[in-house]
Parts: structure tokens; sequence; C-alpha cells
């Protein structure tokens, strides 16, 4: 394996999408989002739904994408956690889930003729990169896919921190978060409280001070430290994915 890690990040400040104010984005799709209506496991027709609207991205508007990738699909660590199970043990349970997320997708996109690399925070050399962030922007510059698992790599994290951690590091320009048949943020939960209202835009410390459940408190301060919007949008609506690249109005934007 090549793992030229001497090559100079190149320059970001440079970049300009041809048709939309975004040239690079990270894409953070919960384990959720991949299990579709079965509420559970891998549903191989919704990855195969989101592989084609990423194609789509990829070809019609030349957007540079890193995914991070959930778990919760497979394995949760609080749940396991809360019946007793060592915390630290079950949360790195959690993070090989996202590594099992993260082939199934590579493999979808593939089908779609996506060029992709995975790489992960938690070294499986037999199956995909180790993460190195110059070597990832690489891959981003040359039109591949970069599938982020693995979370950060350490317990009592979230793949949403996962999501943020990236997202500074690769200098993507903004966080689309795919929810899985929620197309934004409520004031309340639309589930429990059929009277929500959809916020169309909010500051972080709006989501942050009322616990909105845009994204976990750690992930949601570091994209309001770094100045890094996130637009929360339903994943499962073909075309969703370039609305929100185009920046289009779509979903909810915390910023
Ligand atoms: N996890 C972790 N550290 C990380 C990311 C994830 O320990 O940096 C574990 C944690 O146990 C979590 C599980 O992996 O419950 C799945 O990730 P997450 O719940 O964030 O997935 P999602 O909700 O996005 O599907």
């Amino acid at each position: 394996m090549n793992l030229n890690v001497s090559e100079p990040a190149s320059e970001v400040a440079n970049l300009k999408g041809p048709a939309g104010p975004y040239h690079r984005v990270l894409l953070k799709l919960s384990g959720e989002a991949l299990a579709g209506p079965k509420g559970y496991g891998i549903d191989q027709q919704t990855l195969m739904a989101i592989s084609s609207q990423i194609k789509r991205l990829r070809l019609e508007l030349d957007v540079q994408i890193g995914v991070v990738i959930g778990g919760g699909n497979i394995w949760r660590g609080t749940e396991a956690a809360q019946f007793g199970m060592d915390r630290a043990q079950a949360d790195y349970a959690g993070m090989l889930g996202t590594i099992i997320n993260a082939l199934a997708f590579q493999d979808a996109l593939e089908r779609s003729q996506v060029t992709t690399r995975v790489q992960t925070a938690i070294n499986v050399y037999s199956v995909a990169e180790p993460y190195i962030r110059r070597r990832a922007i690489r891959h981003l510059e040359k039109g591949r896919v970069v599938v982020f698992a693995g979370g950060t790599g350490n317990p009592y994290f979230s793949t949403d921190t996962a999501a943020a951690l990236r997202a500074v590091e690769i200098s993507a320009q903004i966080i689309l978060m795919g929810k899985n048949g929620t197309d934004g943020v409520y004031d309340a939960d639309p589930r429990v409280t059929p009277s929500a209202t959809k916020i169309d835009r909010l500051g972080y410390s709006q989501a942050l001070n009322q616990g909105l459940g845009v994204m976990d408190a750690t992930a949601l301060s570091m994209c309001m430290e770094n100045n890094l919007p996130i637009v929360v949008f339903d994943i499962n609506v073909e075309g969703n994915i370039i609305k929100a690249v185009r920046g289009e109005k779509i979903g909810s934007l915390i910023h």
C-alpha cells in the first residue's frame, strides 16, 4: 500500500463550485439513514438511492464529498452500557459497526460508478486505509468520495462529533446532515408533539441551549467554534442532497 503522506495538502482557499456555493462538503449519514424503512440493519435499496444522489452530485456539480458514517443501525454504545457493559468496550464495538456500514456504502457507491476510498479512525488494514488527513484531501481533489469510518477513534464520542472534526480538518464548507424521514429541526419532537413547528434557520446557541436534537453538544460546539454551517434535511427525498449543495432553501440551516 502506498502511504505517501509527504504530498503537500493543497490549498483549499480557492474553492468555488461551478454550480453552487459549496465546492467541498461533508455529508453525515446516520446509521438510521442506511437502515431505511426497516429501521435497523442496512437496506440495500436505501443505500443505492443515496449512492445515486451522490453520483449526480459528482457528475453534475463536481463537488468534493467526504462522508462520515454512523453506526446506530447496528450498535449504540450507550444502550449496551445501560445493560452493564463497560462503556468504552461498548463504544469500540460501536465504532466497528460504523466500519461495517462504510464497507456496505462503499460497495453501493462503486456499483453506481462512483470512485471511493474508505478511511478508518480505528485501523483495519485489510479492508480500508487508515485515516490520514492529507491523503484524504488528495483523494477528494482527485474526485474520489472519501468515506470516514470508525468515528473519532475514541470512546465517549459520537459520529456527529467525528463529522464536525473531519469537516474542519478537510476544510469542508458545510455539514450536510442527512436524516431518515425528518426534514429539518423542530421546536419539539414532531413524533411526540404533532403541533411542533419547523425552524428554517437558527443559531448555534439556540440549537445548543434549547437542546433541539440537531447533533450532540460536543459536535455542535465544535461547529460553532469553527463557524461551520450545518444543513439538516431528509435524505430520503431524491434530489435533496443536490439542493442542499446548491444552497437552495431546504431543511433547516444552523449557522
Ligand atoms: N462511537 C464512539 N466514538 C466515536 C463515534 C462513535 O465510541 O467517535 C460509538 C458509540 O458507541 C456510538 C456508536 O459508535 O453509539 C455508533 O455511532 P453513532 O451513535 O454516532 O451513530 P449514528 O447515531 O450516527 O448512527
